[in-house]
């Protein structure tokens, strides 16, 4: 249990949150420990060399189901089969489910592959920027939208995945379920990205919350959010 001291802490933070804006104080103070965190410890990452839009996307949809030490060697291999958009849109349905193996969930690779030609069909072999057109396409949704606008076209676009809303509910509205203010954490990821720093925060949130804010085993004791942190420290089950 958290000590009576902690507790104290928290409420007189709890105010920090109002609807969807944050305090000026706990909000540098998030990004600037998390940028600097991801200077120091961020993850070297084959995706994180390219701003071409179809490797990131290729990526995202990747990662969507999988974790990362699975999906860099399929990167890999699958841009080794299908390099670009146009190659990847020209192959069979079929050949592209079985150059994703064994990746699983069958349905993403006929997505992607629908996704391809799609752009090649309507937005002239390129992956469209607009959020809309984005998630337009079956396969993109709100955060896949995002990642792609962010880490492809350098875009300050929020994300929000289950890395990243367990982060920012912690930090700033405590232990809690983060599914039942997803409307909210939206509100909050925009709001805390820095201006032109969209890429970096991003990224920096994914790896935060993949490496340090973990869900089952968080390193509260190391962190660099625990002093401001509301959910600090989360009790290990
Ligand atoms: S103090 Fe713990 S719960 Fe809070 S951000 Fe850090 S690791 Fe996550």
């Amino acid at each position: 249990m958290a000590p009576a001291k902690n507790h104290k802490k928290k409420s007189s933070l709890k105010s920090s949150v109002s609807s969807s804006s944050i305090d000026r104080g706990p909000k540098r103070r998030f990004q600037n420990r998390l940028l600097k965190w991801y200077g120091e410890f961020g993850r070297d990452l084959p995706w994180r060399r390219t701003s071409d839009p179809y490797r990131i996307l290729v990526s995202e949809v990747m990662l969507q189901q999988t974790q990362v030490d699975r999906v860099v060697p399929k990167y890999h291999e699958f841009l080794g089969k299908y390099p670009t958009l146009l190659d990847l849109a020209a192959a069979k349905p079929d050949d592209v489910r079985k150059a994703w193996y064994p990746l699983g969930y069958n349905v993403r690779p006929y997505r992607l592959h629908s996704i391809a030609c799609e752009a090649v069909e309507k937005y002239g072999s390129t992956i469209p920027r607009d959020p809309a057109q984005l998630q337009s396409m079956k396969g993109i949704g709100r955060y896949t939208a995002g990642a792609v606008r962010s880490f492809a076209f350098n875009e300050d676009a929020p994300i929000l995945d289950t890395n990243v809303m367990r982060v920012l509910h912690r930090v700033f509205l405590g232990n809690g379920d983060p599914k039942k203010k997803t409307s909210r954490l939206w509100a909050m990821s925009e709001e805390l990205i820095p201006k032109g720093k969209g890429y970096d925060f991003n990224q920096a949130l994914m790896d935060f919350g993949a490496v340090v804010c973990t869900a089952r085993k968080p390193y509260c004791l190391f962190c660099p959010m625990r002093d401001f942190c509301q959910a600090f420290p989360v009790e290990i089950k």
